[in-house]
Order: structure tokens, then sequence, then C-alpha cells
């Protein structure tokens, strides 16, 4: 029996590959799978060029567990090898490339398939390998056996059909790869859209027969038919003008079974400067931002390689699902080299560019379906014109913003629609914000009352977004609906007279600024109309806003809130009840009841304070 010592200057190499090589042992069956396509892929060329003749069969590659003699096998009918190839291929190139990836990557474990490895993951997780194979050249099939160290050896053998068997003696400590349902989570996973069938095991199948006569009920016969593992023409790889909006949503539930149909998705088809193709879907969001990333699938040639993209999609993008398919990204490299790689760049770029584009023409064609999903695309896009400059020059035409009776407006449009009567002392377009209609309803209807229209920025990414498009636009600032300025806006086209005298203004300022205590606010008296609430607290927008900024970096509160009590002196509370009234006690306790009410209305009558107010209102109706 020849026998031979595997080319390697490194003494033994089989504890590094255990080691070192693979970040992840369940990855040699991707490998061994993938050389197993490779080599079917290859036999189609040669046929195809006319250098394989006649028909070449089934072709299909078989998966094949034998839980007794402990083997896991891999088999295909693809070109094989020679004995001058097993050498060449499996013993010499396989070691230089070995080496090569120890010199560049000692510290890195990542993917290893373009150094020519794969192969020798068999070895993690098998102590014997038997590459058993038949070239479709005319010469005498061979067996190459290994037994996890430097020594091999190579045997004719009886093989007659074209093609290999990779037989794998599972070790001890991985005879998880013994268990059915691991291997089939394995192909599942790695496997599912390889471009040649894969057989794994059998199935049975019912099938209905026709009675054989009218009066005979239809009988279901059981089946036995090959399980094959993957769809070999998945849909990314397909011909985006024969596909139909159902074949979209299919593969999508093929991908994400039991998820929500996505709302809409682009289809990628790139072959120059580098190629890529893939289905990128908006998915319908929910709240939870985070657990909806990381979802895109990454394949290289639609072998699975992993569904972590951080590095490679731009942030905003890592929101959408599907599936992304290049050759061109180079996987065998850490990860942060990835981002400065040129190709990751341009792919990046391309993404976004279409992403942007897609957007474009739904808002464009179809503006009612736009908005209708606004709220779950606008997240994203909003993501997106945050942190990518080119993406938020696109977007700014066609981001939403919506108000209070759900109308949606373009920004532009929303200027042209509030320049009229919402401008502040700087020239500069007011828009007035909730971020929660029923908390700030008192202040809706009043600020309605006044002719102003209000915007509803209820999701967690607004507060960036406002102060992102305050910065990028500069002629916009947004206020809070309950805010100052809002209060302020309606000052400055005041046109109400006021019911009290000067005199009479300072009494009302100075018996409320009594019920402040030492709160860190303002007292104004202001001729409002009489409808309007007769006191009501409003709170300065940058003061408010830089309180929140903290908080949300979870910094204690170092400063007490400050506020302003703006008093209608209009109202007939107010310039009646109020002032009229000569009893100093009753008056002290009707401004601060006037004053909790206010309170209460902002959410900011709490504790001890609340009880006493509940308890005050209780005696009142006794
Ligand atoms: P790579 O596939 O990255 O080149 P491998 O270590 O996986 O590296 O395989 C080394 C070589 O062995 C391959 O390039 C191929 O020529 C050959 N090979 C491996 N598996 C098969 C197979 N099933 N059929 C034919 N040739 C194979």
């Amino acid at each position: 029996m020849p026998k031979g010592h595997i080319s390697v200057q490194t003494e033994n190499i089989f504890p590094i590959i255990k080691q070192f090589l693979y970040s992840d042992q369940e990855i040699f069956l991707r490998e061994l799978v993938s050389n197993a396509v490779d080599a079917t892929s290859k036999l189609k060329t040669l046929s195809s060029k006319g250098e394989v003749k006649g028909d070449l069969g089934e072709l299909t590659i078989e998966i094949i567990l034998d839980k007794d003699a402990k083997t896991l096998t891999i088999r295909d009918r693809g070109i094989g090898m020679t004995a001058e190839e097993v050498e060449r291929y499996l013993n010499q190139v396989a070691f230089s490339g070995a080496q090569e990836f120890l010199e560049k990557y000692k510290d890195q474990s990542g993917i290893i398939g373009h150094f020519g490895l794969g192969f020798y993951s068999a070895f993690m997780v098998a102590d014997k390998v038997e590459f058993v194979t038949k070239s479709w050249q005319d010469s005498p099939g061979v067996t190459w056996t290994c037994e996890g160290n430097p020594e091999y050896s190579l045997d004719e053998n009886e093989k007659t059909e074209r093609g290999t068997d990779v037989v794998l003696h599972i070790s001890e400590d991985a005879t998880e790869y013994l268990e059915d349902n691991r291997i089939s989570e394995l192909l599942n996973k790695y496997c599912k859209f390889l471009p040649v069938q894969i057989q794994y095991g059998t199935r049975t199948e019912s099938i209905e027969k026709e009675p054989a006569t009218e009066d005979k009920e239809a009988v279901t016969e059981e089946i036995t038919v090959p399980n094959i593992i993957n769809n070999p023409s998945p849909l990314w790889k397909r011909n985006p003008n024969e596909m139909t909006d159902e074949d979209y949503k299919n593969f999508y539930n093929e991908l994400y079974p039991y998820s929500q149909p996505p709302l809409f998705w682009i289809h990628l088809n790139i072959d120059y400067p580098f190629n890529l193709t893939g289905v990128l879907y908006f998915p319908k969001l929910s709240n939870n931002l985070e657990i909806q990333k990381n979802k895109i699938q990454l394949y290289c040639n639609q072998v699975f390689v992993t569904d972590d993209v951080k590095e490679i999609v731009p942030e905003f993008l890592t929101l959408m699902h599907g599936v992304l398919d290049s050759p061109d990204i180079p996987l065998n490299v850490s990860r942060s080299y990835l981002q400065s790689d040129r190709n990751v760049k341009r792919i990046t770029k391309h993404i976004t560019k279409k992403v942007a584009d897609k957007l474009n023409d739904i808002f464009k064609n179809d503006r009612k379906d736009f908005e209708d999903k606004w709220s779950d695309i606008g997240p994203l896009v909003k993501y997106g014109m945050l942190t990518e400059e080119k993406f938020y020059d696109k977007a700014v035409k066609f981001a939403l913003l919506k108000n209070t009776e759900d109308e949606a407006f373009t920004i532009e449009e929303y200027k042209e629609k509030v320049k009229v009567n919402q401008v502040d002392k700087y020239d500069k377009n007011v828009f007035i914000y909730t971020n929660s209609p029923t908390e700030h309803d008192s202040f809706i209807k009043a600020a309605k009352g006044n002719g102003y229209d209000i915007l509803v920025t209820d999701t967690m990414i607004d507060n960036h977004f406002m102060q992102h498009l305050e910065g990028k636009l500069g002629d916009v600032t947004f206020v809070r609906v309950d805010s100052d300025t809002v209060d302020n806006l309606v000052q400055k086209e005041e046109t109400t007279e006021s019911a009290l005298s000067e005199d009479e203004t300072k009494s009302i300022e100075e018996l409320f600024k009594g019920q402040l205590g030492g709160a860190m606010s303002s007292v104004s008296v202001k001729s409002m109309s009489t409808d309007a609430m007769p006191v009501m607290i409003t709170k300065p927008e940058f003061m408010r806003r830089f309180r929140e900024m903290n908080a949300l970096q979870g910094n204690a509160d170092m400063m007490p809130e400050s506020f302003n009590v703006v008093v209608n002196a209009n109202h007939p509370l107010v310039a009646e009840k109020l002032l009229k009234e000569e009893n100093a006690e009753v008056k002290g306790k009707l401004a601060k009841h006037l004053y909790d009410l206010a309170l209460l209305n902002q959410n900011m009558l709490k504790g001890a304070d609340l009880t006493a107010f509940i308890n005050k209102s209780l005696d009142f109706l006794k």
C-alpha cells in the first residue's frame, strides 16, 4: 500500500487546525458540501464546453449518516480526482494554503475557504477521513485515507461511478454530528440555497389517488421520496422581471417563517464593478428595533456565510431583512479590515443609494401607499438621515412629518403650510410638536385654537431627528406644544386686550409668586382668550431638552425643573373671582387651587402634593 508524508514544514499541522483555524467547528459540513457543489459545477462547465461527453446523469449530492458505522458521508457525482490530482490538491496545495493562512492571520480565526483549507476542516470532527474518488477522466479510482496526522495512504479502488465520497469517521468528542437533527439543522443553515440539489435521507409524502370508480372513496397513498433540503434556484438569483409580488412574499416567508409580510423589497443585481445579488426587504417594524436588527443573511455564491453583516451594510440598513450574495466580499479577513475594503465600501454605497432610490420611487409613484407605510419605514429613514450624509441628501425630499390630524407633509410642504403664522422673532419657521397627544391634550387644543398646526413626533428616534433637522435646515426650530415659545408666538401677534389694569396685573402676579415656594420659575400674566385655561405651565424648550438628554444618558437630575406659570388675565376666574375676593385666606387658597390644576395638567403634581390636592377637592365638594 503506497504511503506518503504530507509535505509541510510545520511538524504537525493537525493540532493547529483543530485549535486556531476555524472559528466554528460546525462549518466543516458547509466546506465539504461546498466542495461537492464546486466539483459538480466544474463538471457542468466541462460538459457545456464539450469536454465531458454524453449525459451527465443524476448529479444530486447526498449526505449519508450511518450511526452504526459512526460515519457521515458527503457524496457527489462531480469531476472527481485522479491520483495525481489528489497528490497535488489535497496534499500539497492545501498545506501551503495552511501555512500562508497561519502566517497572515495568526491571531484571527475567520473564514478559511479561500485559502484552500476547507477540506481539512473535516479533521475537526473526524479522527479518520477517507476520500474515495474517481475522476471524469479515464483513470482508476483512488482512495486517500488520513487519520489526522501527517501520514496518509493512497490506494487504487474499485469505484466505477464518477465522483467523490468523503467519509468522515466521527471522533468520540464530536458525536453530536451523528445526530440526525444536528445534521438537518446544519444543512438548513448553510446549504439551503446551494445551486445543486442536496439530498439528506428520505421522507414520506402522501398522494391522493383517483378513485377507481365513482362510488369509491379517494385513497391516499404514502410514498417515499428523496428528501431534498435545498432550493437550488433561490429568488435572488433569478430574473427580477419574471418574479411576481407573490414570489417575493413567499421567499420572505421561506427566510423568516411566521413573520408579518414585508412592506416592499429591492432586488439587487449587479455584476460590475463588483458582483452582488440579493433581495432586501423592508420589514414591518415593531417598536423594539433592536430585535429586528441583524437579520440580513450574507452568502457567497449561494453558500451561507453569516448573518452578522454589521460591517458590511451601513448600520441603519441592518434594520432591513433579506439576503446579500457576493463573491467580492473578502470574508477571510478580520471584520475591522472589512470596513476599509474598497469593494465593501462600494457595495455599501450602492445599497444605500438603491434603498434611497426605491423609497423615492414609491413616494413619487404612490404617495398614498408611502404615507400609509410611513409609520413602519419612518424610523429606518430617520436613522439613515441621522447617520449617512448621502442618504440624508436624498431622503430630505421624501421624509414625512405627520400632524395631529394624521396629515402627512414633506419638510418643504410643511414649511409652506406654517410660514404664515408660525414664525419666531428670528424669522425661523416654528414647527410645533407633541410627543404625546394624550398628555398634551389641553395644550394642543389651545394651540389649535390659536390657529397653529401640531406635529406628532412620538417615536424613540424623533428627538434626535428633530435636533438634526434644525442643524441641517437652519431655518426651522422645533418647539414642544407646551413650551413657552409657543406661548410667546401667541403674544407676538397678540390683539386681545387685557381685562386687568397695570396694578391689578401686578397684584395677580404677586399672588401666584407666593404659591411657588422656592421653585425656579417665573410668573407672567398675559391676556389670552377667555376660554383658554386660567393658569398654564409652560416649559423653556431648550432647558427641557437638555434635561431630557441628561436623563437619557443616565445622569442624575442636577437642576430643579424650571417652568413658567402663565396666568390668563382674561379668564373670568382670574379677572372676576380672584381679583375681587376680599378674604385673603380664601384668595390664597383659590390661587393655589388654580396653580395645582395647572400642575396636574402637566403631570407635575405628585406624591403628597397630589394627595393634598385631592383631599382639598373632596372638601370643596362636601
Ligand atoms: P478549496 O476548495 O478552497 O480550494 P479545499 O481544501 O476545500 O480547498 O480543497 C482542495 C482542493 O481539493 C479543491 O480545490 C479541489 O480541487 C479538490 N477537492 C476537494 N473536494 C473535492 C471534491 N468533492 N471533488 C473534487 N475535487 C475536490
